[in-house]
């Protein structure tokens, strides 16, 4: 399947001359103990935010981008920071649940039952916005999404800061997102004040975004928190936006997003159809283009001659999920042109994976069934 996008992608370039304009400042990078951070660090990082500044921070699924939330200007400085599209809102982090008050205007009967079961956690609930939070934060619409994060060091912050934080991922918009401190130095060193580096992020995809507003619950992204999990609490079936080609729901879909520089194509199906494909894809570009095969551990040695990336082992969509942005990231470093990279099992966290893959691609071959 070929993906058309000319028109996200000129919103992407415009979006890119933008960050290119902004001026350079001094990036502190402050390390931290992930268990433990030392207070005044914390201290120091959460005034920065409360004054207006940039602070990247390690979350349980990626590193984010840290803002005051009631600070319009701020925020406006995540955008540019990034060179994000103006009309993909950002995702509010809170510190205790009680600090939902000032950030939505009401709560609904499935987050109330889905809150005490998943929060701090990868979830981000999609609910009716409090006046409070400026129109910046949400792109103009009238919800926000909202989570309590579970990483020590993140909860730190967003209490340390005495403020909601809104926070997309730490990296240049459209590349894959943070799952070390070193990936939101290669993108963002010299747009932001500081980075609080606490080691990798342990999901390494990004929250579920749930949308609870309506009658039935739809996943917007799916994420670190499975669908299996949200109909076990809930009771109903819950729907997966997207899967059948609408309009997007949630305005961050429509952007190309988690890519490498390097073309990449997706070959999913059986496992040896997967790997006989991929060679023969790969003879075709040999000597014309420099190819790099993104593989699991075990079929590392199934591609003799091609130099391979290996991410995560076969049967463990978790491991495949927290190597995943750095695989991507050590394809562009390898200097790949294509990257040929096998499917994953679609269960679990293996959703997630597969979103990010199918977003990241620019084509995808399907040799049967993805499960
Ligand atoms: P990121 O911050 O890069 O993890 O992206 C946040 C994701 O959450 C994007 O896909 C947004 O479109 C989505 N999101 C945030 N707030 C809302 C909202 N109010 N309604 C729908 N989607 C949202
Ligand atoms: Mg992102």
């Amino acid at each position: 399947m070929k993906c058309l996008r000319p028109i996200t992608e000129i919103c992407q370039r415009l979006c890119i001359t933008v960050f290119q304009d902004k001026q350079r400042i001094k990036t502190a990078v402050w390390v931290v103990d992930p268990e433990q951070p030392d207070p005044q660090v914390m201290a120091r990082a959460g005034s920065v935010i409360r004054g207006g500044g940039l602070v990247a921070f390690p979350t349980e699924t990626v590193y984010g981008l840290g803002a005051n939330a009631l600070d319009a200007n701020a925020v406006r400085g995540v955008f540019v920071a990034k060179g994000r599209p103006q009309d993909n809102p950002l995702i509010v982090h809170i510190g205790a649940v009680r600090d939902l008050e000032g950030v939505i205007s009401e709560i609904t009967p499935m987050a109330e039952k889905l809150i005490p079961l998943f929060w701090p956690g990868p979830l981000t609930l999609v609910l009716p916005r409090d006046p409070a939070i400026p129109a910046e934060v949400t792109a103009g619409l009238e919800t926000v999404g909202v989570r309590m994060p579970a990483h020590p060091v993140a909860l730190s912050l967003v209490r340390a800061s005495g403020v909601p934080v809104a926070a997309p991922s730490a990296n240049a918009s459209g590349r894959p997102s943070p799952t070390h401190a070193g990936h939101v130095l290669t993108d963002l060193n010299g747009r932001i004040e500081a980075i609080i580096d606490a080691g990798p992020s342990a999901l390494g995809v990004e929250s579920t975004v749930l949308d609870v507003t309506g009658r039935y619950p739809v996943v917007l992204r799916p994420g670190g928190v499975t669908v299996e999990d949200i109909e076990a609490v809930l009771g109903v079936e819950v729907r997966v936006a997207g899967e059948q080609n609408e309009v997007p729901r949630s305005p961050g879909m429509k952007y190309r997003h988690y890519a490498p520089r390097a073309d990449l194509l997706l070959v999913t199906g059986p496992p040896d159809a997967v790997r006989r494909e991929i060679l023969e894809l790969a003879e075709t570009d040999r000597g014309r283009r420099r190819v790099v095969v993104l593989a699991r551990v075990e079929s590392a040695g199934d591609y003799p001659g091609l130099e391979v990336v290996p991410c995560g082992r076969r049967d463990d969509p978790d491991d495949v999920a927290a190597g995943l942005y750095a695989a991507l990231r050590q394809c562009d470093a390898a200097g790949a042109d294509l990257i040929l990279a096998e499917g994953v099992e679609v269960r679990g966290v293996g959703h997630a994976v597969m979103n990010r893959l199918r977003k990241a691609a620019k084509e995808i071959i399907r040799l049967g069934a993805e499960e």
